[in-house]
């Protein structure tokens, strides 16, 4: 390495670096592109250095998708990513055009030009590795990188695709390999609040929320931050703040830990989170052996399919009724596995329901607060509202409940912890 290259790397260092993420609403036309890029070329103009992640137009993923199931064929997966991923290029290319209209030089990379190297699931790949090089360069060059989100490039040199709404994870990943001060995911609301704002009309958006309580909210069905994209925020420590892209303001800073913001009072319940993607099914007479939930939830797991809740309860006759939730979208397939599995354990009948939902509270405050079960349960019980499935950990409570009072359920539970309410109240 010459004195040259050591210099260049410090002043490198010294200029702010932030990663910008825009969602599909944020991207859905062309006025709005052009909005991202005032925003984006108003940051150059400042001397900070901009990467900038974007996702496909809003609608485009889902057409995308659909366009890829109108084959007769079962699909191969490895075919939907390579179809699904051209979203986001056309992003990148529109954007490119706008900031170049702004007197921006910008080069728009697709996931495999910079690269983001994953592995080979299909549909839902996980990063690898990430090289710096070329973004360096670009930035280093005074010029704008951006990035199509959501996709990669496996090490055998095959597009992949991240998850739905994997662009977050690629921001966030970007963030962490570049070291950027701050990775900040622009959408169509002005930050984390303590419900989905589209459903509890008076929800409050949090100044801070902890990584530890976003991950449980975004894991429990708030779809703001992809669930991968907090786990790697907190495991790289990358600053991480929600804004809108409409409005101006401070957005919600996702942060390690509330101790930093003693003066703000530990609301004990931070949020309510939902999840509508959820169905579950039950087991019957399953005999009451050990190994008998290894040999039911084994072929599950192997068909890929998640579990999410578990509940099991032996009956006066020895025999257990097993119950567990999945993705909706799994419902069919794990039904099947299911029936397979329940002739071959001699176990009763197969039931399934798919118009479930489930409902959580959330918040690091619990630990040290009793009572919140019950406060939970009287809530839903005065409003009528029964539980097909209760589940616990030590920050959050999740119940099942018929997907119809999932919307007066959610509301109810933001009003019985008071969220509504000015924080420190
Ligand atoms: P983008 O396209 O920008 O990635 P998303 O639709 O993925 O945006 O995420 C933003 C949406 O997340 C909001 O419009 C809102 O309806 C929903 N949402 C769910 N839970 C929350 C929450 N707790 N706080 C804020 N938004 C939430
Ligand atoms: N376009 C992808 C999706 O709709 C990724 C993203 O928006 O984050 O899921
Ligand atoms: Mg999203």
């Amino acid at each position: 390495m010459t004195v040259d290259d050591v210099e260049d790397k410090a002043v490198f260092r010294r200029m702010t670096l932030l990663v910008h993420k825009y969602g599909g609403t944020s991207v859905g036309t062309v006025e709005r592109i052009k909005a991202v890029a005032d925003r984006v070329a108003a940051t150059h103009a400042e001397g900070i250095q901009v990467i900038v992640v974007v996702s496909a137009m809003s609608g485009e993923t889902n057409r995308l998708l659909a366009l890829s199931r109108s084959f007769d064929n079962d699909v191969d997966p490895v075919f939907t990513d390579v179809l699904v991923s051209t979203g986001e290029q056309v992003t990148i290319g529109a954007l490119a055009i706008a900031l170049q209209a702004r007197g921006v030089e910008a080069v728009p990379l697709c996931g495999w030009q910079v690269p983001i190297v994953t592995d080979t699931v299909a549909g839902k790949a996980r990063i690898k590795h990430i090289s710096t090089e070329r973004l360096r360069d670009i930035l280093h060059a005074g010029k704008v990188a951006i990035v199509a989100g959501f996709q990669g490039v496996s090490e055998a040199g095959m597009i992949t695709t991240l998850g739905r709404g994997g662009s977050d994870t690629t921001a966030v990943a970007l963030a962490a390999a570049m070291q950027a001060d701050e990775c900040q995911i622009y959408t169509d609301v002005d930050g984390v609040y303590t419900s989905d704002p589209r459903v509890v009309s008076d929800a409050r958006r949090l100044d801070t929320v902890t990584f530890e309580e976003m991950l449980e909210l975004a894991s429990q069905g708030s779809k703001v931050l992809q669930i991968r994209s907090v786990e790697f925020a907190g495991k790289y420590k990358v600053p991480l703040r929600v804004l809108s892209s409409f409005k101006d303001g401070p957005g919600t800073l996702i942060t390690v830990d509330k101790g930093e913001y003693k003066d703000m009072e530990q609301p004990v319940v931070s949020g309510i989170a939902f999840n509508r993607d959820e169905a579950k099914l039950t087991v019957r007479g399953v005999p009451d052996v050990p190994g008998a939930a290894y040999r039911i939830l084994g072929p599950i797991g192997e068909a890929n399919i998640e579990v999410d809740m578990i509940v099991q309860n032996v009956g006066a006759d020895s025999t257990t009724d097993f119950t567990f939730t999945v993705h909706r979208a799994d419902f069919d397939k794990a039904r099947s596995i299911l029936e397979e599995t329940a002739r071959s354990l001699g176990a009763g009948e197969v039931i399934g329901d798919d118009r479930i939902a489930k409902v959580s509270v959330v918040g690091v405050g619990m630990r040290s607060h009793a009572n919140i079960a019950s406060r939970m349960f009287q809530a839903l019980g005065q409003e009528g509202v029964n539980m097909l499935m209760i589940s616990t950990s030590e920050i959050k409570i999740s119940v099942v409940v018929e997907e119809k009072y999932l919307e007066l359920a959610v509301r109810c539970l933001h009003t019985a912890f008071g969220l509504h309410e000015e924080a420190g109240k």
